[in-house]
């Protein structure tokens, strides 16, 4: 994420190379046509430092200093896609980070809400979300417990590495609500996580599905557990 003036101005090379990499995403299978259109108007090299602005459109993850990261493009897509939402529908995002993956989420037409642990991330990345005009609800907090006092919510997504399923998570979904997390597993190794779908069928009926590899940085801890 930026809050340089500098880099604010979507240009037509930017509008392009984003077109090259919705291609790229389609080619990779991303077939939810409304996820594409709202990643053609959130313009990614926003939320980088000028640094990297170069490599906004290309499909890759960036560790921008202070654990700060913004998901692979694919990553934020597939997620996306995942939560299988329509306009209307709030959503709870867990690691707000560089906020970008949370204005896909606003351009999606949700109500959003998101929550991040780390307080400098939490500081810097709020106010530049509604300097842009995202209007999303920023937390200071722990995601493990999920945001009780806004629950229910249509989906809940996880943008770190989790090494469980939090229970207060899935006590927070609607009947028919998806939870998508990446889990650790260690058929996959350090570092990387499986793709998880939970959706809540009944009040106490939860099914499972999952959806490949993928790498995040790692949900942090929770010395409370995992109580609400
Ligand atoms: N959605 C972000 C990706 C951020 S990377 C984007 O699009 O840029 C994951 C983020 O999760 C990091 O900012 C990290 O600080 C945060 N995080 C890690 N553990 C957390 C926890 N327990 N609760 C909330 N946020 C957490």
């Amino acid at each position: 994420m930026s809050s340089s003036a500098a880099n604010l101005t979507d240009t037509y090379r930017h509008k392009g190379l984003r077109r090259e990499l919705l291609g790229k995403l389609r080619d990779m299978g991303i077939s939810d046509e409304r996820v594409l259109d709202a990643m053609d108007r959130v313009p990614r090299h926003y939320f980088m430092d000028d640094a990297f602005v170069h490599f906004a459109y290309d499909n890759k993850a960036f560790r921008i200093g202070a654990g700060q990261t913004i998901s692979h493009p694919f990553t934020v897509a597939r997620q996306t896609e995942l939560l299988a939402l329509t306009e209307g529908a709030k959503v709870l995002e867990i690691g707000t980070g560089s906020g970008y993956q949370c204005a896909v989420l606003t351009a999606m037409g949700f109500k959003v809400h998101s929550i991040e642990r780390q307080k400098d991330l939490y500081d810097a990345t709020t106010p530049f979300l509604k300097k842009l005009g995202y209007r999303a609800h920023c937390y200071y907090g722990d995601g493990y417990k999920g945001k009780p006092a806004f629950a229910p919510f249509d989906g809940i997504l996880v943008t770190c590495g989790a090494p469980f399923i939090p229970d207060a998570l899935l006590g927070q979904l609607t009947i028919g609500g998806r939870l998508i997390i990446p889990l650790d597993d260690p058929e996959v190794g350090e570092g990387h996580q499986i793709m998880t779908e939970v959706r809540r069928v009944e009040e106490t009926k939860f099914t499972r599905q999952t959806h490949g590899k993928f790498a995040f940085v790692p949900m942090l801890a929770a010395r409370s557990g995992q109580s609400t």
